[in-house]
């Protein structure tokens, strides 16, 4: 059975401290640019979800700016058209998170809670992020998949698992069993990898697809 550490709750407090480098970007993107969030964003979904999306960071003009995890950015367009394809959303989604959008059975979180700059989070911001995503599926009680979006995510996943990096494959639409749970990865779906046709929509759907098999099946 999963254990979180002692006191660390699905959730970090709105001033988590325990980076440095990102409670700086923090408070220089709310210097900035008073009305956006600029805080830790939190994971968005129900709680009875069996299915868990777990992505890199917030974007800085993404999450960071909207508090909603890929609300804001490109990636969210692509991630929000397939969650509502494949019947895990519903209402209509709005780039600044002025709509209707809720997810069904599934909830998105991230890796890493706070933008990082450059959306490269330093390996000691993964390590302080980890327990709060360890707690984060531990609270999910009727978790069965999870989808992970690039090898940050698949790596934090697994070690919040409790399991070694290497314990599951890389790459896109692979497979594997990590404790009680199926993961699922797939390569991020930001403006890059899409841009570049690394990953196009259906490779995308795919995965989503997949992962409705399973809870279904
Ligand atoms: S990234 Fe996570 S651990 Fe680091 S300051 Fe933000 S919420 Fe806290």
């Amino acid at each position: 059975m999963l254990r979180p550490e002692a006191g660390v709750e699905p959730e970090p407090p709105r001033d988590c401290p325990l980076c440095p480098r990102l409670v700086a970007y923090r408070a220089a993107n709310a210097q900035a640019h008073p009305d956006w969030f600029n805080g830790p964003a939190a994971s968005f979904g129900p709680e009875d979800a069996r299915l868990l999306v777990a992505g890199l960071a917030p974007g800085r003009t993404g999450a960071n700016r909207t508090g909603r995890p890929f609300t804001g950015d490109h990636a969210g367009v692509l991630l929000y058209a397939t969650l509502e394809k494949m019947g895990f959303a519903r209402g209509r989604y709005d780039p600044n998170g002025e709509d209707d959008l809720e997810l069904v059975d599934c909830m998105i979180s991230n890796a890493v809670r706070c933008a990082p700059p450059g959306n490269k989070p330093e390996g000691s911001e993964e390590s302080n992020c980890r327990p709060f995503l360890t707690a984060r599926i531990a609270a999910l009680p009727r978790l069965k998949v999870i989808v992970t979006l690039g090898d940050v995510s698949r790596r934090n996943v697994l070690k919040a698992l409790g399991l070694k990096a290497s314990a599951g494959l890389p790459g896109h639409g692979t497979e594997f069993q990590a404790g009680p749970y199926v993961v699922l990865n797939s390569y991020h779906c930001s403006r890059l990898n899409t841009n570049t046709g690394r990953l196009t929509p259906a490779m995308f759907e795919a995965v989503f697809e997949r992962a409705r098999a399973l809870l279904d099946g």
